[in-house]
This record gives C-alpha cells, structure tokens and sequence, in this order.
C-alpha cells in the first residue's frame, strides 16, 4: 500500500468526520491519486451508479468512510433509515469493488456492534455472543453484516477486504446537530451555545454514569492508513484509546474546554444507552500501532475547529 502513492484510492464519504480526517492523512503522506465523490455526484445507495462508478474509474484500494451515522436519538428514531442506509451503501460498495479488481478494501464499522453486555474491555471475539444494545441494534446489525461480507469475500474469493471498529470518535466535521449528533459535538454546541447567550443551565441527557472511550479521528485515520498497509486477516480489528470517561466527567471537561460557566442539569428521561463499552485495542497495539491525541487536547483542537467553521 505505502510503496506507490500513485495508486488509485478511493475514499468513500471523504466529506463526513471519518472519510475527511482519512484523506487529509493520505494527502499528508504524499499520496497523489485519490478518488472522491461527494453524495450529490455519486448516491451509494444505487447500485447501478455505483457499479458505473467502479467500471470507470477502477480505483487499486477503498476505503469505505461512507455510512449513515448519528447519536443515540437519531438511532432510535430512524432505524428504518440506519439499517437500509447502510446495508446499501456497504453491500454497493464491497461487492462492486471485488467485482471490478480492487486490491484491498477497508470497511469500517463501530464499537456499537458488540453485546450490550459484552466483557469489557471489549476483545474482538465478543462479536455475536449475545443480544445488542436496543438504541442502535439496526445501526449494529447492518456493521456486522458488512464485517462478515468483508470475510466472507475473503473465503470465497480470496479477497483482501479487512474490517476496523472504531471506538467513539470525535473531531473536525463533525455533526453538531442539536439533537440527532453524538454526546460529544452536541455538548459542545450546547455550551458554546448558552455560553454566547449567557444562560445559567445546559441540559444534559441520562444520568451521567455511562462510560465512554472517545478517539480523536486523527488517531483513527492514522490506524486506517496503518492497516491498509500492515494486516490483511479475516478478523475486523479494534480502534480505541484505551481511556474511559463518564458522561459527567465529559461534560464537565468540554465545559472547561468551552468556558461555559453555568450548571449541569440532567435530564433521566433520555435514555443511557449501553453503561459501558471500552474496546480492548491489544489486538492493533499488538500489530504496532498506538494513539497520540489525548481527550483534552482533541477536545481544544475540536472547539477550535468548531470556532473557525461552523456558522453560528
Ligand atoms: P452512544 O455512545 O451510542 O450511546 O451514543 P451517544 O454519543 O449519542 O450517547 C452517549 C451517551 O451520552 C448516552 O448515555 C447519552 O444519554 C449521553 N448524552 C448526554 N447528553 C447528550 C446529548 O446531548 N446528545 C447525545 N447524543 N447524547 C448525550
């Protein structure tokens, strides 16, 4: 992978959080010949287009960053839309890239698809060994539908598609919509919000105690890039930091990081989610990657993003 940077890449999603952070790694290490296509220009959820697309273009590697994503809310309100998005995207993708000869892809899915009470830290194997965490099960089910598409292509075709599962992420572009976005943009909207209008309260969701990992999404780009060049096994891989937070702890650490100077009030009448869900990353570490961006300095990096370009 890293030894022509000529190479045709195609990154699916390259304007969403992920798919962005992935092509400004790739361009900073040099790599030339990126395909990109926003969703105006390619729908991946048509398969003709889709197939077009490949035929045309016959893009060497992809990276598949495209997928409908959202916090718990929007997972909860449009599961029709979660797992129908994403079992279109996925399966176009994957299936037209095998067929017109691409020769590695990456798919990428999402902590969310391991048991809800699955042991933490989470290790790879806990994949389907028990019921999902009701919030997002549609939004998991179609993830676990792309990891063993990924190897089932590699049995059957000797195809070299991997899987990585990226732990919660954050970073520039991000959604921060108010309601449908992450725990982490949406607090970060909010209190930049009252902030700037001088309100005394922020609301925040559930009770506090969740605990969350979070990986700045230059960490998770830097693993992408890390195995499109160095795995190539039928086992999806783990993408954390290894650091749990409580929602409390979050939120009071992106107040600092906001200034807010008001009060936290909980509102228990929006759900939890899962109490926990720590991945267990000894997997890539063992491979030889780490991550390098701690919370707090992601967190600076992110409001300052946020500052320079998201209209108020
Ligand atoms: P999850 O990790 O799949 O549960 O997704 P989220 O990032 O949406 O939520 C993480 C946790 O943060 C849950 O316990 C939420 O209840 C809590 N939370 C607190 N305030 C907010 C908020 O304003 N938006 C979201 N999305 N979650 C919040």
């Amino acid at each position: 992978f890293f030894s022509n940077k000529s190479a045709k890449i195609f990154v699916a999603g390259h304007r969403g959080l992920v798919g962005s952070a992935i092509v400004r790694k790739l361009q900073s290490l040099g790599f030339t010949n990126l395909v990109l296509r926003t969703h105006a220009d390619l729908d991946l959820t048509r398969q003709n287009d889709v197939e077009s697309f490949f035929a045309a273009e016959k893009p060497q590697f992809v990276i598949l960053a495209a997928a409908k994503v959202g916090g718990i809310h929007a997972n909860n309100t449009y599961p029709a839309d979660f797992i129908s998005l994403n079992l279109q995207i996925q399966t176009n993708v994957i299936d037209a890239a095998h067929r017109f000869g691409v020769t590695k892809l990456l798919f990428l899915g999402s902590s969310c698809i391991y048991p809800k009470f699955a042991p933490q830290p989470i290790p790879e194997s806990a994949l389907l060994t028990g019921p999902l965490e009701p919030t997002n099960e549609w939004y998991a089910i179609a993830k676990i539908a792309g990891i063993k598409m990924c190897q089932a292509y590699r049995i059957q075709h000797n195809w070299d598609a991997i899987s990585g599962m990226p732990t919660n992420l954050y970073g520039p572009h991000d959604n921060f919509h108010p309601e449908n976005s992450h725990v982490l943009p949406a607090l970060m909207r909010r209190f930049h919000e009252a902030k700037v209008n001088g309100a005394k309260e922020v609301v925040v969701w559930g009770t506090g105690s969740p605990l969350r990992e979070f990986l700045h999404v230059d960490d998770l780009a830097d693993a992408v890039v890390f195995l499109m060049g160095s795995y190539s096994g039928l086992e999806h891989v783990n993408v954390g930091s290894g650091k749990e937070v409580t929602i409390k702890e979050l939120a009071e650490l992106v107040k600092e990081v906001v200034g807010f100077q008001g009060q936290l009030v909980w509102d228990s009448s929006k759900p939890d989610g899962t109490p926990r869900k720590l991945m267990d990353s000894s997997k890539l570490a063992g491979l030889g990657w780490t991550p390098k961006i701690s919370l707090k300095e992601g967190l600076v990096g992110t409001y300052k993003w946020y500052l320079e370009n998201v209209k108020q």
